[in-house]
């Protein structure tokens, strides 16, 4: 199949040629007819699948036709984070060249005057990460009734980020004779109940299994100490065992900290190293992803913040310092090698408090992944795994934490990093305070005790563009509703209560 036979005009097929596409990847190919018909469509897709001009493409073909009005936008993108929000506004430069659209880009940390320049002239395509949009809807510099497309993009990571709530907001502003287009890496239950809502018989896509990882990924295991000055040792001895090997590298590790030791760790012992989190500006994080991109950096050490967005094709190796808590995030990371048929290695360091994160990665992935060197035995690995169950039953919070939050954080500490597991148990920590809470108010007030819902939580801060569009919920203090999260129903009297 080619480009031409998905029914694209001699105007996107040109840019699409000059950008050097061939082949249509699974994705496009099954996105983009439906969506040419004005469908609403969901897609299962990671990074790397070509899922941006799955939207990019069909969005061009609709704004050939009709233009857009002052501050009337004609079609958004939401992204959870100002890289990805950037990489699609790249996107468009290289596969609009030959339309002449105004898109503007609204994420946190660019000028405000701008970007609000862009819309008063009248934009075509509006990419934007939610907060920093409801900043400009709430300053009254843009409506959103004139929106013919909504594409939400990586929408399980915006769920990770607690941005669900502002994406429920934004959608009521828009037109409900709206085209959406809606993508995602996995499905897990919360974006099932999101898609049944945003979506009008969407017609389901899926590029891969969201669990598999690419043929071409030599993955591999590695004993480590658990202590951590040993640890970045065994990392180092693990790189330099394939120095000749590595064109380029990102090592990710489960806590903001421990990505900026390990940066300056690495730098110090003569690797050529950057490191990119959530807490670093955006100017810095846009200068060390573009030096990683150009060469400049060979080890980039990454939190997961950059595990889904990074659109960095020619990965040759990707190093998990530390195993990641949730095992969709090793598919995630670990994807950032092997792309588009290339050859990639992923190696994995292992410390026996991992073992139990372990077995379910490879629960996911479906296979055993060999170890390189020493491995522990079968036995070791369950006995790990049963022993610390035991522990953690002893401690009722911490029971009642993991029960609701799923994962306990590995280190106890909630909250103190960018993975989802961490998130959620932060959150849960917040829901045992909230039980509490609740508890004493329904000794006061039965009837409004009675109508504080279990599942729903506040995002981090009050809206992403106004705390930073990546700062995960797990750095924001859990808790219960704040502001203008607060839903209408709770806000009312209830049952005579005044
Ligand atoms: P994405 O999954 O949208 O982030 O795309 C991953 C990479 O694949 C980007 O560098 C795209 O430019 C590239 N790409 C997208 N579609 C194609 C295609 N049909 N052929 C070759 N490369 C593509």
């Amino acid at each position: 199949m080619t480009f031409k036979d998905l029914g694209l005009s001699e105007k996107v097929l040109k840019a699409v040629a000059d950008a050097g596409y061939k082949t249509p990847t699974e994705i496009q190919k099954q996105a983009i007819p439906p969506a040419l018909e004005g469908k609403d469509v969901l897609g299962l897709a990671q990074t790397g699948s070509g899922k941006t001009a799955a939207f990019v493409l069909p969005m061009l073909m609709r704004l050939e036709r009709g233009r857009a009005r002052a501050r009337m936008p004609r079609t958004l993108i939401l992204e959870p984070t100002r890289e990805l929000a950037a990489q699609v506004h790249d996107a468009f430069k290289i596969l609009g060249k030959e339309h002449k659209l105004k898109v503007a880009l609204l994420i946190g940390g660019v000028s405000f005057d701008e970007q609000s320049r862009i819309i008063d002239r009248g934009a075509d395509v509006l990419i934007a990460t939610p907060g920093r949009l409801l900043d400009h809807f709430e300053r009254g510099r843009l409506l959103l009734t004139g929106i013919e497309i909504l594409v939400i993009d990586e929408a399980d990571r915006m769920l990770d980020m607690g941005f669900i709530p502002d994406i429920e907001r934004i959608v009521k502003l828009l037109p409900v004779t709206r085209q959406t287009l809606f993508f995602s890496a996995t499905m897990p239950e919360e974006i099932q109940h999101l898609t049944a809502r945003f979506l009008h018989l969407p017609v389901t896509v899926q590029a891969q299994p969201p669990s598999s990882t690419a043929e071409t990924i030599d993955q591999r295991l590695v004993m480590a100490p658990v202590e951590e000055k040993a640890k970045r040792a065994k990392l180092r001895e693990v790189i330099d065992a394939r120095k000749d090997d590595i064109r380029n590298a990102i090592i990710f590790a489960n806590r903001k900290k421990t990505v900026e030791i390990l940066a300056k760790s690495l730098h110090k012992h003569g690797y050529n190293a950057g490191a990119l989190h959530g807490d670093m500006d955006q100017y810095e994080r846009l200068e060390t992803l573009q030096k990683f991109r150009d060469g400049e950096i060979t080890y980039l050490v990454a939190s997961d913040v950059a595990a889904r967005g990074l659109d960095i094709p020619e990965v040759s190796h990707v190093f998990n310092y530390d195993v990641p808590v949730s095992p969709e995030d090793y598919v995630h990371r670990i994807g950032r090698t092997g792309r588009a048929g290339r050859e990639g290695t992923a190696i994995t360091l292992v410390t026996p408090e991992d073992y139990k994160a372990l077995v379910a990665i490879e629960k996911l992935i479906g296979k055993d992944i060999p170890w390189e060197g020493e491995a522990p035995s079968e036995e070791e690995i369950a006995a790990a795994v049963s022993g610390r169950r035991k522990k953690r039953r002893k401690p009722a919070k911490a029971k009642k934490a993991g029960a609701k939050g799923g994962e306990p954080s590995k280190t106890g500490k909630a909250g103190a990093e960018t993975g989802k597991s961490t998130e959620k148990a932060a959150q849960a920590d917040g829901d045992g305070r909230k039980k509490k809470r609740r508890r004493r108010r329904r000794k006061k007030k039965p009837a409004a005790a009675a109508f504080t819902p279990q599942k729903e939580q506040a995002p981090a801060g009050k809206t992403g563009g106004k705390t930073g569009e990546d700062t995960p919920a797990a750095d924001a203090p859990a808790g219960g509703f704040t502001g203008d999260t607060l839903p209408a129903f709770l806000a009312r009297p209830v049952n005579g209560e005044s």
